[in-house]
Order: structure tokens, then C-alpha cells, then sequence
């Protein structure tokens, strides 16, 4: 008999939701984290007023319904809608591509204004079906707002020229013809009102948890405490790294803080010209709307993974693909090991499909 039924390996937001269904269920869980606080990514640091966002800017959306009700019993949402800037150069326009920005570009005001310009613009590509990102993003949008708004910005984002990216990275940027600067379709969006660090507190009430513990330094140990684990870390470090590291993208946070009541006026302004080194400014105090006569900032800088760095980005190319897929022969033949995660499961995921993921994950468990 083990002390616990489950050991949850990670305290972010997979981790939290699984322990939680469990814990409803009358299990003893037992959670260990490597970090020195919960949440993982999405753990954001109250500083007097203001939420910090410490690994980025997280804006919950999501159209489903049972989800956005879910999160709803944790914490209190304050409504939010990311309408993110674009600043190229100091010509700013509005973001997702949307009539605000055709109207700003090319002087126009209605759809089918602006659509003729992009047909226009479109014929660049002779006809060709899109087979790299630069391709499909001018098939999308255009080569002005390829040249000003993406081309710069993928770049620093991805270490790699458009030419040379899968198409898939910007096919769920919206683009719109009508004046919406809403950067989500969703129909729920907003932020919890304590920051999300209490909401993930709230998922763990009732667990033990472990925090400065690495799992893999000592796995038997670990394994030894219960009869069931769940683990939402890096699948290629629990094998060992057998059939080869997989590759991410990570970022370095530049933290900030200025005496001015408002800096940039806006929670999110992307940068998207090549020269400036990051990518995003993060002006926190505007997702709350908190009242504060300092504000701070947090400029975002891309940067290729070495071993050692956070793992931000699934790669998701052909090759890490593969390798993951290798992964997966193995994944499948644990009896009592779950895999769980954007880690465990080598995927981007927003919160709102992490959390759908614990739910339906945790439903299989008997
Ligand atoms: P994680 O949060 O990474 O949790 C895994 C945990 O496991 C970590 O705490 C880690 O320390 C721990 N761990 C790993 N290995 C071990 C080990 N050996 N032993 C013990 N513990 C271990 N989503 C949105 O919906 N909206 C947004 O606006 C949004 N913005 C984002 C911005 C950025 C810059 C990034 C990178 C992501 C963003 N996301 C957003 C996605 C969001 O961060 C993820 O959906 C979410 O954090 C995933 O939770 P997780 O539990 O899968 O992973
Ligand atoms: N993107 C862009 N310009 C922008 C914002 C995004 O070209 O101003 C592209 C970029 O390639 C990025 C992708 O769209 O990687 C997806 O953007 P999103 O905002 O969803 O990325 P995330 O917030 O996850 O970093």
C-alpha cells in the first residue's frame, strides 16, 4: 500500500486540475514541483496592486462553456479583452488584422475596400498554394502587413526566416473585416481578479504538496509514494533523453519598474520590426485595471532553448515531430504513469485546452 493514490509531478495548471478531480474523488494526492512556487507558467506575483505575470502574459479564453464555468468556482474573472498594439518602427496599428488596421495602412473604410487591396497584393504569389509561412501569410493578408506586423516579429520569435517556417504558427492569428480588435474569437475572456497563482492554490487546497523537489533526482523515492503518477514535465528528460533532446524556443523576462502611473497605455504592445531585440512590452497593471501610482513593465526577448533554459515553445517541426512520436511508443506502455501537459505531451496549449485536457483525462481514471 502506498501512502498516496497519486503523485502529480508538477504544480502547474494540468497538474492542479487533475489533483483537484482527484481530490473531489476522495484520493490522497501528493504534489511535487521543482520550482519554488506553484502554478508553473502561468504563476503570476502580486506587487502591491499589480498582478506580475512572471513567464508572460495569460489571458484566459475560451468558447467552452463547462471550461470557463470550471475556472469560475476558483477565483473570481474580471472581464478582460486583449486588444493588443502593434508598434512598427512608431507607426501603431491595431491588432488582429482587422479593419482598424486596413483603415490605418491603406486609407480605407470598408471591406470590400480592403479586400480588393489584399487581392491586389496577393499577386504576388502567382497563384502558388501557400507552403511556408511567408507564403501563407501574404496569401492571408498581404505583403504590407507581412513586411510590417509579422515578418519582423516571426523572426525574433522564431530564430528562423519566414521562408523556412511552417505555415501552421500564424494560421490562428484572426483576421477580420470588421472593426473588432478583440485578439481572441472566444466567447468567455478575462482574468482572475487575485492573479492566477491563488486560483491555482484553490485547485490544490487538500494536497500535499513539495515545492524545490525534482522528481527525476530521485524517481524511486518518489515512485515508492504512490500507486499512480501523473506527469506533466519534459517527456524527453523521464526517458532519459533516449532517443535525443526535444526542441523548444524559450524566452528571457526583462522586469521593470517605472514611476509613471502609465506607460505604454495598453497591456500588450508587440514590437514587430527586426532591430528591436524583443518582441513584447507587458504593461501588467492593465489587466486588472489596478490602481497604482507606479506601474511595471516586462520586456520579452526570444531566445534559442539550451538545456538548462525553461521550455516555452514546442518546436513542432518534422523532426521533433518524430522524435516525439518515438516518445509516444514508449508513453503508451506505462501502466501507471499518465503523461499530461504541454510538457508531457510536447504541444502549445492555451490554459483553456490544459484544463479541458485534466478534466477529460482525470474523467478515465477509475
Ligand atoms: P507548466 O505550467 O509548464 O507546468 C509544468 C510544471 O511541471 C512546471 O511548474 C515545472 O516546473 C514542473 N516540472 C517539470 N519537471 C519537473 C520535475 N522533474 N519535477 C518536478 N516538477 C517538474 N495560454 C492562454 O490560455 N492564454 C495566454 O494568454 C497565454 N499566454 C502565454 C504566454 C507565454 C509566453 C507562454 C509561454 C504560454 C502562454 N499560454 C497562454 C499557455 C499557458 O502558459 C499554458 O497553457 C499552461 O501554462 C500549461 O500548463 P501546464 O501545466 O501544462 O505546464
Ligand atoms: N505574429 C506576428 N505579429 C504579431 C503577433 C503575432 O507575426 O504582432 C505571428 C508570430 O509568428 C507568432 C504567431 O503569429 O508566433 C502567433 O501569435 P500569438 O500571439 O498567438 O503567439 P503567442 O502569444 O503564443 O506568442
Amino acid at each position: 500500500m502506498s501512502a498516496y493514490d497519486y503523485l502529480i509531478v508538477g504544480a502547474g495548471l494540468y497538474g492542479s486540475v487533475f489533483a483537484r478531480q482527484m481530490l473531489d474523488r476522495g484520493k490522497k494526492v501528493l504534489v511535487v514541483e521543482k520550482r519554488g512556487h506553484v502554478a508553473g507558467n502561468i504563476y503570476t506575483e502580486r506587487v502591491g496592486e499589480i498582478d506580475v505575470h512572471k513567464y508572460g502574459a495569460h489571458i484566459f479564453h475560451t468558447s467552452d462553456a463547462e471550461v470557463w464555468a470550471y475556472v469560475q468556482q476558483f477565483a473570481h474573472f474580471l472581464p478582460f479583452i486583449n486588444q493588443p498594439i502593434a508598434n512598427y518602427k512608431g507607426e501603431i496599428y491595431n491588432l488582429p488584422f482587422n479593419m482598424n488596421t486596413f483603415a490605418r495602412l491603406w486609407g480605407v473604410a470598408r471591406p470590400e475596400q480592403a479586400q480588393a487591396v489584399i487581392e491586389e497584393q496577393r499577386r504576388a504569389l502567382a497563384g502558388k498554394t501557400p507552403a511556408n509561412l511567408e507564403e501563407q501569410a501574404i496569401s492571408l493578408v498581404g505583403t504590407d502587413i507581412y513586411e510590417k506586423l509579422i515578418k519582423g516579429y516571426t523572426e525574433k520569435q522564431w530564430g528562423a526566416e519566414c521562408k523556412d517556417l511552417p505555415a501552421f504558427i500564424i494560421r490562428r492569428l484572426p483576421v477580420r473585416f470588421t472593426y473588432d480588435n478583440n485578439y481572441f474569437n472566444d466567447l468567455y475572456q478575462g482574468v482572475p481578479e487575485e492573479g492566477y497563482t491563488a486560483l491555482v492554490e484553490r485547485l490544490l487546497e487538500g494536497a500535499d504538496v513539495r515545492l524545490d523537489t525534482d522528481y527525476l533526482a530521485d524517481r524511486a523515492y518518489w515512485d515508492a509514494q504512490a500507486d499512480t503518477i501523473v506527469y506533466t514535465g519534459p517527456v524527453d528528460a523521464f526517458y532519459e533523453f533516449r532517443y535525443g533532446a526535444l526542441d523548444y524556443r524559450t524566452l528571457r523576462f526583462e522586469e521593470e519598474t517605472l514611476l509613471v502611473e502609465n506607460y505604454q497605455g495598453v497591456a500588450v504592445m508587440n514590437f514587430t520590426d527586426r532591430e528591436t531585440p524583443y518582441t513584447r512590452i507587458i504593461e501588467h497593471k492593465h489587466f486588472t485595471k489596478a490602481a497604482d501610482a507606479e506601474t511595471i513593465i516586462t520586456r520579452e526577448y526570444p531566445a534559442a532553448w539550451q538545456p538548462g533554459d525553461e521550455p516555452f515553445y514546442p518546436l513542432n517541426d518534422e523532426k521533433n515531430c518524430e522524435r516525439f512520436a518515438q516518445y509516444e511508443t514508449l508513453m503508451q506502455q506505462e501502466a501507471r504513469v499518465r503523461f499530461g501537459g504541454r510538457l508531457g505531451r510536447y504541444r502549445y496549449y492555451d490554459m483553456h485546452q490544459v484544463v479541458r485536457l485534466a478534466l477529460d483525462d482525470a474523467a478515465k481514471e477509475c
